[in-house]
């Protein structure tokens, strides 16, 4: 790396029809963008990116790491072996984060790469967290609950001294409500509880996953003669919000219509409840609630729900100072409420970079 320039990391997040890129330098975010494209164009829509600039490393977001891979790595091809058989874990996700890592492999054979994990900052959740109730026979083919959006959850906490040492020292609840949606239970900022399992499938009710459900619903649909695949694209495609509105997923636009169209209504009631539910299990879970963190997408931008989430655990103490929560200012609560309620903007990428530039200069001290 040369010594006179912070260094410069390309992310990836290569989805199932998108690929999300951002360049840096050092931790300072120059550009990102998303391209439409599947794996069959990474060739030549990742050849473009890597042409833009003499990268230092390229560091890709990936959704599993399984068992083995708690922590960001540089991958050689042990890393990509792994990384194989987390395969059946997470059909949908690993299969292009793998093809962007080998592409990336083949057009810039010396340049490092390096992946980070949504699963790793679960690494700590304790074993009563970790284990379903099921035959040990299973525990150990890797069955058991995971946890994703773990670099979001880390970009939360790497901000919380910042911002409240009440938060940062103590129980604190962050609720990532994007697409995607999730909360984690932290305790000193250390992930104790999580609302996904052993697939993002789990926990609270998301833009078109279903969230909770009893699984003798799957049972029952296989019964009926409905094959994995199917019952996977119900479940993660066409439920969730999407499947109560008959519609949208889009949190404005159901907002937006929920005065005239009750199952856009009752599909943010769903929402709020299942994450009112799920933050008092949370707390249970981790012994108190010192502070509710709102993120992501609908976390951040939207008022309607923060107010209806904080509203439902009034019953605990909790109070949303409305003025301050329309505004979208840091601190929500009130003084007296019992838990503190903030808004924080995420920034997984930037959290990647970070993981990047540590690896790269720890691997430098190393070859010394
Ligand atoms: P992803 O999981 O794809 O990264 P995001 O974190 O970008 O998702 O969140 C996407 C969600 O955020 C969408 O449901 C969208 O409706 C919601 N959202 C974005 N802006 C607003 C807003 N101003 N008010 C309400 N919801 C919003």
């Amino acid at each position: 790396m040369a010594p006179d320039r912070d260094p410069l990391i390309l992310v990836l997040n290569a989805g199932s029809s998108t690929l999300k890129h951002a360049s840096y330098q050092g931790l300072h975010c120059m550009s990102q963008g998303t391209i439409e494209c599947g794996e069959a164009d990474y060739p030549s829509t990742i050849g473009k990116l890597l042409n833009d600039a003499s990268w230092n490393a390229v560091a890709f977001r990936i959704v599993h790491g399984g068992n083995d891979l708690t922590a960001p790595v540089i991958v050689t091809d042990s890393v990509i072996e792994t990384l194989e058989r987390t395969i059946p874990l997470a059909p949908l996700h690993q299969p292009p984060a793998l093809s962007a890592i080998r592409t990336v492999g083949s057009l810039l054979p010396s340049t490092p790469r390096i992946a980070c994990f949504d699963t790793a900052f679960h690494a700590t959740l304790p074993e009563v967290e970790q284990r379903f109730a099921i035959p040990d026979r299973y525990i150990q083919t890797g069955i058991r609950r995971y946890g994703f959006h773990g670099l979001s959850y880390e970009s939360i906490a790497s901000q919380l001294h910042g911002i409240s040492e009440r938060a940062a020292r103590g129980k604190t609840i962050v609720c990532h409500l994007g697409n995607g949606a999730s909360l984690c239970g932290l305790d000193r900022c250390i992930s104790r509880y999580t609302t996904m399992g052993l697939t993002p499938i789990d926990g609270l009710i998301m833009g078109t996953r279903c969230g909770r459900i009893d699984v003798g619903v799957a049972i029952h649909w296989m019964r009926e003669g409905m094959n994995a695949q199917q019952i996977e694209k119900i479940l993660t495609k066409e439920s969730g919000l999407a499947a109560l509105s008959n519609g949208t997923s889009d949190m404005r636009a159901l907002v937006e219509r929920a005065d005239e169209d009750p199952r856009c209504a009752l599909a943010i009631e769903m929402f709020c409840r299942s994450i009112a539910k799920e933050v008092a299990a949370a707390a249970t879970a981790i012994g108190g609630l010192d502070c509710l963190v709102f993120t992501a997408g609908i976390g951040e931008n939207s008022d309607v729900v923060r107010r209806r989430v904080v509203a439902r655990l009034q019953w605990l103490g909790g109070a949303i100072d409305e003025q301050a929560n329309q505004r979208g200012e840091t601190r929500l609560n009130t003084l007296s409420s019992s838990f503190e309620v903030l808004r924080i903007a995420t920034d997984e990428q930037q959290i990647i970079a970070g993981h990047a530039i540590g690896l790269l200069k720890r691997s430098e001290a190393a070859s010394l």
